[in-house]
């Protein structure tokens, strides 16, 4: 539901503002220069419209019509009424005292192993990416990833350190000051995972897992939101409505590659670039890409990672090993995996780009 009140009417705007609250949904307050606009989220079908109709100030009440109403940029009406939303800032508070901020223009790095396999794997790719936020001034862009809870297509292959790589992950936060993503599986795990993790991954597989898609919603913490591999935008849009819905809108999406006609001869799965574009226009939502599992080659890589700054996502997740690392021995994603020395050449490549005005539109 929205409702449009006259600029001078802010005893009305402070009044529905506290009815809806009262009535268990969200006033998402917007202000133009003529009017004000309450976007209610939540369950508004139970919300009297003629009631807040007889507010003085109201001009008009219309209920909205799109089937993720809470993320959506654009609100449309029945009656084809339209309302813009401002794009979501979401901020990953660093311990060395920089926050990660998704926003247009500042697209974040996120990068490491595919999972936590020891502490020497870990803190030697950290340290490494540590390096390089330093050497290109990105360290308030970058943050860390690894796996402790591992979905694998094969139940014998190696499933994850749970808490052990958590110690892990958080002792190399401490020592690089690096905050970290890492997958939430299940929702016994939400509790434990959301009092350690910066941030928590939602992989492709449960992504239409609605119980853990509202029970990580509500630990209020910023969620990284993968499509499901086979997902059309809107049901994947749809099931971002179970975090929104629990008062969170830290969520970040992450396109990571869909099934098509290619699977595993050249690569992994279909990276729908085009998806960025969608979901800007028509969420307030940032997006990122993760090049890794889709291109699941680490010699494509890099021109997917390119493609995702021209593209201008709002970051990228990698996966990264050190030099030194042999591929025969990681348990997780060997075969996509670059190596650093390469990844630094991608940071290099994705800075120039970015420098690149471009501007198509009309
Ligand atoms: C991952 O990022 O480690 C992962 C398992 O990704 P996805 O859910 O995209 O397969
Ligand atoms: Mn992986």
């Amino acid at each position: 539901m929205i409702i449009e009140i006259d600029k001078e009417y802010e005893k009305t705007v402070r009044q529905i503002r506290e009815w809806i609250i009262q009535n268990d949904c969200r006033p998402d307050v917007l202000y133009g220069d003529l009017f004000t606009v309450i976007a209610v989220e939540g369950d508004a079908t139970r919300l009297d419209k003629e009631y807040i109709e007889n507010y003085p100030g109201v001009v008009r009440v219309w209920r909205i019509s799109s089937p993720y109403k809470t993320i959506s940029r654009k609100v449309i009406g029945d009656k084809h009424q339209k309302v813009e939303r401002k794009r979501m800032t979401v901020r990953i508070p660093g311990p060395d005292g920089k926050d990660r901020v998704f926003r247009d223009g500042n697209p974040i790095f996120i990068a490491g192993p595919c999972a936590v396999e020891s502490y020497d794997q870990t803190a030697s790719v950290a340290d490494a990416l540590s390096g390089l936020a330093e050497k290109y001034g990105i360290r308030h862009r970058m943050m860390l990833r690894g796996g402790v809870y591992k979905p694998r297509t094969r139940p014998w292959d190696f499933r994850g350190l749970g808490e052990e790589g958590l110690d892990i992950l958080d002792k190399v936060r401490d020592t690089t000051g690096l905050p970290y993503v890492t997958e939430v599986m299940a929702v016994d795990q939400v509790c434990g995972l959301s009092q350690r993790a910066d941030m928590l991954q939602i992989g492709t597989r449960n992504f239409q897992n609605f119980n853990l898609l509202e029970a990580a919603g509500q630990t209020g913490k910023p969620i990284l939101y993968k499509r499901g591999m086979a997902a059309p935008l809107e049901e994947w849009l749809s099931a971002a409505e179970y975090i929104a819905l629990q008062g969170n809108k830290n969520i970040i999406l992450c396109e990571r590659g869909v099934k098509s006609t290619t699977h595993g001869d050249y690569n992994r799965s279909h990276i729908d670039f085009d998806v960025i574009h969608a979901v800007r226009n028509r969420t307030i939502l940032p997006i990122v890409i993760d090049p890794s599992h889709s291109a699941g080659f680490s010699e494509l890589v890099p021109f997917q990672f390119a493609a995702a700054c021209v593209y201008q996502a709002n970051g990228t997740m990698v996966e990264v090993i050190t030099d030194k690392i042999e591929r025969k021995n990681i348990q997780c994603d060997a075969r996509q995996a670059v190596r650093i020395h390469v990844y630094e050449k991608m940071i290099q490549a994705f800075l120039d780009l970015e420098k690149i005005k471009m501007e198509f539109r009309e």
